[in-house]
């Protein structure tokens, strides 16, 4: 799914898309002259591998996000904001940013079921 960046405005606009059994939904909203505000939940099930043993297990996540989007990060020198995502072509695309969004999760230390119950 891809949002134009010029489509959003000051009025928040919702957005919802899944991924296997993940579901990214939340809000667009116009921050400032070149900044777009993105507040969203990833929420489901991602199989995510251990860090002790290496076996893929199912985890749940509920994770909460929010960050800006830029369109074009040289307009936003002055912005004195550091969670910035700089888009391409003026287009937001809800799934790239899913998937980045999940890498960054994933990079998270994990341990399974197994792992976990013989500390
Ligand atoms: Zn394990």
């Amino acid at each position: 799914m891809k949002i134009g960046f010029a489509k959003v405005g000051t009025t928040a606009i919702a957005f919802e898309i899944s991924k296997g059994s993940l579901k990214f939904s939340g809000t667009l909203r116009k921050f400032s002259r070149y900044l777009i505000e993105l507040e969203a939940k990833i929420t489901g099930d991602e199989n995510i591998s251990c860090d002790i043993c290496a076996e893929a297990f199912t985890h749940a996540v509920n994770e909460s996000v929010k960050f800006h989007l830029s369109d074009g990060l040289s307009k936003v020198e002055n912005e004195s904001l550091e969670d910035i995502v700089e888009i391409e072509d003026s287009m937001i695309d809800l799934d790239e940013l899913l998937d980045s969004e999940l890498e960054l999760y994933k990079s998270n230390y994990f341990s399974c079921e197994n792992c976990k119950t013989s500390d």
